[in-house]
């Protein structure tokens, strides 16, 4: 306990009068009325003052409907959503990776009917509507499938207002720092170390974040010796300058978990996550308690219940909401404002190169409580190369969050043209 604490609440304290609406033009959090939701609005109650969770809306209807909802997909790794409004205008999205097959029927099964017919700016209540239909699936593909809706119905806003998402949500395309995100524990310490050292060089990344110990590890590295390796290793290939994060992707139990943070306090490390099992809050609460370095998880979270009881009890010093498995980006700023009022920096997960960075960078630029930097990926992934335009590029350290209406970017024909196509429309809904 101590220093670190402290600070977030001073922090919280200074901040939090400033910080009950959006910054920008057009996009207000507002109170959520029951009888518009059935009472689901207070799973993410801010207990402190007694009011309801509040979500983004749109001030200014569109006047649209959305009259045709079509997804795209390959394989099972990759899936787009197209939604086209009355008025022909549409908005790219896209399911969360990894069995994006499966998201994409359950997207036409059971998210795109509480969607056709509607107006795009009833965004927030047309995306707790189909949760609520859908509460006997809690909620991996629920919310995978309402991700893809939801972040296209974003870009369709954005092109509608004739502004980048970024600027919807009141931040400001530029730049943005990102971290150089290793997602490989077969790597040995001394060949990460020089794969990271490189890439400093070459890209001049701010931060990396290396794996430690395994994934839902038992207290067990991926081999005897490589955490207490590539600790050293890295801090001593990279020097002091820059800022080194670990992930432990749920591998240990407190005890273990505080042996290693307290070897990563030593080396200068800045941030553990993920030191436990993520459902195992109390775990990673007397683990984020024990350690004066920064403790961060949340990116497989999907309830928001769960994250109001994470948030409360400061499970976490980051929060990290995939916007991609929480179900799109209208409810990952409902917990990153819930964060925001507990003096919590937001560092969404985006742990691949397709369009979860693309969606996080948008957000990352208009979020008051945004963390250091985005989350990239510097694994070679062939599958989330050329499937938009313009593409990442890093340079000095950071990537430019699209300034072009929504998104910013254009889906590449090539891709599509080979793609699976499955359309919903008003008619045969
Ligand atoms: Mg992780």
């Amino acid at each position: 306990m101590g220093t670190k604490h402290d600070i977030s609440r001073r922090n919280f304290l200074k901040t939090a009068a400033a910080l009950s609406v959006f910054p920008g033009t057009g996009l207000s959090f507002q109170q959520i009325d029951a009888t518009q939701v059935n009472n689901y609005g207070d799973v993410l109650a801010i207990t402190a003052d007694g009011h309801n969770d509040p979500y983004p809306v749109l001030e200014n209807k569109t006047g649209l409907k959305i009259q045709k909802i079509e997804t795209f997909h390959k394989n099972s790794t990759l899936g787009f959503v197209k939604i086209t409004a009355d008025n022909g205008s549409v908005g790219w999205g896209q399911v969360s990776t990894y069995d994006a097959d499966i998201s994409i029927n359950v997207l036409h099964r059971k998210i795109t009917e509480h969607f056709l017919g509607e107006d795009p700016s009833d965004l927030g209540i047309l995306v707790d509507r189909a949760i609520e239909a859908n509460y006997k699936y809690p909620w991996s593909y629920v919310c995978r499938a309402l991700s893809g809706v939801d972040t296209a119905v974003w870009d369709l806003l954005g092109k509608h207002e004739g502004k980048s998402v970024c600027e919807l949500l009141g931040g400001r395309p530029r730049p943005f720092p990102v971290y150089g995100s290793s997602m490989s524990r077969s790597i040995t310490p001394e060949d990460e170390s020089e794969r990271l050292k490189k890439l400093y060089e070459k890209k001049g990344y701010p931060a990396f974040k290396v794996r430690v110990g395994s994934v839902n590890g038992h207290n067990k590295d991926a081999w005897p010796g490589r955490t207490e390796n590539i600790i050293p290793s890295v801090r001593k290939a990279l020097g002091d300058d820059v800022k080194l994060l670990v992930d432990a992707n749920s591998c240990y139990a407190p005890t273990k978990a505080i042996e290693v943070g307290r070897m990563l306090q030593e080396y200068h490390f800045t941030q553990f996550e993920e030191p436990c099992p993520y459902w195992e809050l109390e775990w990673t609460t007397e683990v984020t308690q024990e350690l004066d370095m920064a403790v961060s998880g949340g990116e497989q979270d999907n309830e928001l219940a769960t994250w109001r009881r994470m948030i409360n009890m400061h499970a976490v010093d980051i929060v990290q909401p995939d916007i991609l498995y929480l179900g799109g980006v209208t409810r990952t700023l409902r917990v990153a404002k819930k964060a925001e009022q507990h003096g919590i920096p937001c560092v969404p997960h985006s742990a691949n190169r397709a369009m979860v960075t693309l969606f996080t960078l948008h957000v990352m630029g208009a979020l008051p409580n945004a963390g250091d930097y985005v989350e990239f990926s510097i694994e070679d992934t062939p599958w989330a190369e050329n499937i938009f335009a313009p593409e990442f590029e890093v340079i000095d350290g950071k990537v430019a969050i699209p300034s072009g209406p929504g998104w910013g970017v254009t889906i590449n024909d090539n891709w599509l043209d080979g793609a699976k196509k499955r359309v919903s429309t008003v008619e045969n809904t």
